[in-house]
Order: C-alpha cells, then structure tokens, then sequence
C-alpha cells in the first residue's frame, strides 16, 4: 500500500473568488497536505486568453523557492532530465520571464496541469522520489491524473465511499486531450490505496482485474507516458534556439552598455551547424534584419544537442531616444538548407520612461483633476504641464487626450 505521503495533487483554478490555494490544507493535518488538494474546473476556463495550456515551444522556465536546499535542486533537475530526454520539453531557470513554475516544499505534491500564467506553485514533499517529482512535471506540462480520463469508467470501477471527500475532486472526469489507450502503468495513475478511508478507491472492471495492483506505481514512466509527453512536446527539428537571454541591467542610457548573456542550442537534427549569432535593437518586439545591429558574433561549429554560449556585452547607440525599446538576440544557421532562426526578445527601457502625457498633476493618474486643471489653463501655455501635446496650446488636442489615457499610466 502506497503511505499517504506518496500522493500528489493537481491544482486546478480556482474560480474566481472561489477557494483557491487558500484551501490547501494545515500543517496539522498530514492527510490533507500529502494527498489532494483543491478544485477543478474545466481545463481552460480560467486561464488568461494569452496563456497556452501547454507551454509556448516546450520552455518552461522555473525558479527555486529559496528553502529548497542544494541537493533537492539536483534531485529537481534529476526529474527535469528525465523528462527532458523522453520529450522536446525544456526546463529554463528564469530570468525574468512572466509565467514560470515557483518550486518548493510547501506541503505536498501538487501543482496546476498546463501553463497557468504567471508563478504557478509546484510543491513537492516527496523530494527522494524521482519519479513522484516527474509525475508533477508532467502535470506541469498539462497531463492530468490517467484516473480522469472520460474512458475510465470502462476500466476502472472509483469506490467514492473509500475516498476522503475533500478527495474525490482528484477523481473528476474530465474531457481533456490524451492520446494513448487507458494504462494502468501510467506514472499519472492513482493507486487503489490513494486517497483511501480504509477499502479500495479503484476496483479494476472484469477483464482488467490482473492491473489491480499496477495502478499507483512511481518506478517508471509508461510507454504510453513517453508517447503522451512526446506528442504534447515533440522534440523539434529546427536546428537552433535560443534557449534564454539574461541583460546585466533592462534599464540603460543611450551610451551605456551592459552585459549580455544567452544560451543557444542546438536541437538539431543529428547535424552540426555553422552559427551566427546577432543582437539587433528594436522600437516593436519583432525583430527584423532591418533593425539596428549592435553586436554580432560567429559562433562556430556546433555539435548536434550541443550549447553556445553568448557572454559578451552591447552597448546601446549614443543618441537612441528615450523609451521603450526591444533587444533581439538571433541566431541563424549559416550552411544548412533547412536552417532555422532562434530568437529572443527582451524588453529595455531606455532613458526615463516616458512622462505619462495627459497626467498635468503628475500623480500617476490621468482623472479629474486633471481635467479640470486643463480646462483651467485653456489656450496659449508654452511648456505647461497641462498641454500634453506639446503644441503650445491647452485646447481640445489635450483633452481628448486625457479622455483616451484616463486611469492610472
Ligand atoms: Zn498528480
């Protein structure tokens, strides 16, 4: 029988204004912490529009809560490897991306299925368990529990009067994409002990009955576990990427430099390439070759599944306005037919950030006020704060452009 502490969860979101992480359980109480934690909805409902279920080009990028010693990083990494080999997923510590895996120890196995938007929680309990931290990878990926598929009923009998109530959640049905025959092997099934009151949770149907006790093991990934996260993520055949760019600083000066640091890779295709490795600067977060060039490097020959390493500084050109700018970092194969572009884009502010126009009080709130000290300045008024659009004339230009930044800026 799996221990209580062998279970995981997966989050869903909560609704809004519903119960969310806010239910996880007490510190006091150890069945609620190791075994399943919160609600679900349907997979996407509650996900930003601009969020994707599974990760934009398998990147996933994560951080450390700042307890998770050194040796359960290694032990974390360890399982990222896993998936990393079996998949064409990508485990990137951040730098400062927006939507990221926070991993932690914060009282059980448990995160959210798919990309959520923003820091999503990954807590594990269970760190000496490589294959328990691969279950929630996978959830991370956007793999729900096997237990939830909408065939199971086919297979699997679910006893709901030997599971914990707050349980029975992590036993939904859900629509949810899979795409391999029901497995009881799977590393995303429960076992019959999980979440139990004291008799079997799962009881497998007539002709099932030799996987009864297969179901719940954490020593392997399935074939069919290969398959699924294979097609989720396939290992991409373009030959280069840019795995992530890190500035010294997004914040600089016409003039002034900082570092630069990136990782390039290689996915190949079982073939070296011969790298070229740019970084333009850009008014629009699209990068063209159009766009200034401010540093460019040859990077050599690079070995199939073999890194480059972009470790330099640039400069920004003297005389570059103030604003919001965009540093692209491409690499391009040089002498293959099919070559491939890799790009990153990482906003910079250069200069101070452009004075909020239409905010004449300069509280950081386009409103009332402001409109009303406009009006109070109406017509000729050279420089004042009041003519937004530096024509030398308070009138209807600047109202109408208050009207359109109203609110805070
Ligand atoms: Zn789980």
């Amino acid at each position: 029988m799996l221990s209580i502490a062998m279970l995981c969860g997966v989050l869903t979101i909560a609704p809004s204004g519903g119960a969310g992480l806010d239910g996880v359980a007490t510190a006091s109480d150890p069945h609620e912490i190791q075994s399943c934690e919160l609600l679900f909805l349907d997979p996407p409902d509650e996900r930003g529009a601009v969020v994707t279920w599974l990760w934009p080009d398998g990147l996933i990028f994560y951080q450390f809560d700042s307890g998770v010693s050194t040796l359960n990083r290694y032990r974390m990494r360890a399982a990222m490897d896993t998936m990393e080999a079996v998949s064409g997923v990508h485990f990137i510590p951040r730098a400062s991306e927006s939507s990221y895996l926070n991993i932690g120890s914060f009282g059980g196995n448990y995160t959210y299925a798919g990309q959520i938007g923003g820091s999503q929680t990954l807590s594990i309990y269970n760190w000496d368990q490589h294959y328990i931290i691969c279950h929630e990878l996978m959830h991370a990926m956007g793999r729900y529990h096997q237990q939830s598929r909408t065939d199971r009923n086919t297979y699997i009998t679910v006893n709901y009067n030997n599971i914990y109530s707050d349980c029975h959640g992590q036993y939904d049905i859900y629509s949810s994409s899979y795409y391999t025959a029901y497995d009881f092997d799977s590393l995303m099934h429960y076992g019959q002990w999980d979440c139990s009151t004291g008799n079997q949770t799962m009881t497998c149907k007539p002709g099932y009955e030799e996987h009864q006790n297969q179901m719940g093991q954490r020593s392997h990934l399935s074939v069919s576990d290969i398959d699924t996260v294979e097609i989720m993520y396939p290992f991409l055949l373009a030959d280069v990427r840019v795995m992530y760019v890190t500035l010294g600083s997004e914040e600089l000066e016409a003039g002034e430099g900082t570092s630069i640091f990136s990782v390039i890779k290689n996915d190949g295709d079982g073939a070296g390439i011969d790298l070229e490795v740019d970084v333009r600067l850009s008014d629009d977060d699209v990068i063209t070759p159009a766009d200034q060039l401010i540093h460019e490097e040859n990077a050599g020959y690079i070995y199939a599944d073999d890194f480059y390493y972009l470790n330099g500084s640039v400069t920004i050109p003297a005389g570059t306005a103030d604003g919001t700018w965009y540093l692209g970092v491409t690499a391009t194969v040089v002498d293959d037919q099919d070559a491939t572009n890799g790009v990153i884009v990482v906003e910079i502010q250069i200069g101070d950030p452009q004075p909020c126009s239409g905010d004449a009080d300069g509280d950081g709130v386009i409103g009332v006020d402001d409109m009303l000290a406009t009006i109070g300045a109406w017509g000729a008024c050279s420089g004042c704060p009041e003519d937004a659009n530096g024509d030398g004339l308070v009138g209807v230009d600047d109202v109408l452009i208050i009207l359109s930044g109203w609110g805070p800026c």
